[in-house]
């Protein structure tokens, strides 16, 4: 298990990654990780992901109350109802990648059944119902994503991916921009043919075999919206600002 100085610079060099290849711009974007002790580590508000600093981290119990020094976007409350309704996650990436951010505008879910890429590491990519930022609306319309999905659509807004740890997370969220820039060319050149159903069923077992897809017993979102309402409501310095989102 890493340590929470390498989680911290693990945390940065994703933030100085997203920033590079355009999938968040100004402030925007959060990234969180679970630690072993249930804490959560996850980025400040008002800070741009290229330039983070390691100890600009913020840190949250499971409820969401802060622990030491910092400010966390109001976009953790996303994050913390992540954790707590997804047993097997470790980690949160939400970026605006533009593409896949074109998709969650238009309200489509990012297309799966052109790539074996996607197909495999994702399957779907659905589209939350759209949600005022920084508000409870933002979890409580991610959480029913996550019941089938490891990576999701926040309608008119951006995309969140989830994983076991940091890196699975962050390489989704690149997976996702992948497919959407790609069916993006696929409709421009006049669309082609999707996966058949033999494919498809060759796919899933890929899926099946690699250990990929959300298991019933990891997924428990009751009492998730009240916990972080809960919890961040006796966090007193966060900000409920429109920035860092
Ligand atoms: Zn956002």
């Amino acid at each position: 298990m890493a340590t929470e100085s390498e989680l911290r610079e693990a945390i940065c060099e994703v933030g100085r990654r997203l920033w590079v290849r355009s999938q968040v711009a100004a402030n925007d974007g959060n990234i969180s990780v679970r630690m072993e002790d249930g804490s959560i580590l996850c980025t400040p508000t008002m800070v741009s992901k290229g330039f983070m600093a390691c100890e600009e981290l913020v840190k949250l119990t499971p409820d969401g109350r802060l622990i030491g020094p910092g400010r966390p976007s109001s976009e953790a409350l996303l994050h913390l109802a992540c954790f707590c309704a997804r047993s097997d996650i470790n980690a949160v990436v939400h970026a605006h990648p533009p593409y896949a951010t074109a998709f969650a505008a238009l309200g489509r879910p990012v297309p799966t059944r052109y790539l074996t890429e996607i197909a495999v590491a994702l399957w779907e990519v659905p589209c939350a119902e759209y949600a005022t930022p920084g508000t409870m609306e933002v979890p409580e319309s991610a959480l029913p994503m996550l019941a089938t999905a490891d990576a999701f659509l926040l309608r008119n807004h951006g995309v969140v991916t989830v994983g076991r740890d940091l890196w699975e997370a962050y390489y989704r969220m690149e997976t996702v921009e992948q497919g959407a820039k790609v069916a993006t060319v696929i409709a421009q050149l006049g669309g082609a043919p999707a996966f058949d159903e033999e494919q498809l069923r060759d796919l899933a077992a890929i899926r099946r075999d690699s250990g990929l897809g959300v298991r019933p017993d990891d997924y428990n979102p009751g009492g998730c919206i009240e916990r972080t309402v809960q919890g961040w409501g006796k966090t007193a310095s966060h900000d409920n600002g429109g920035n860092g989102q």
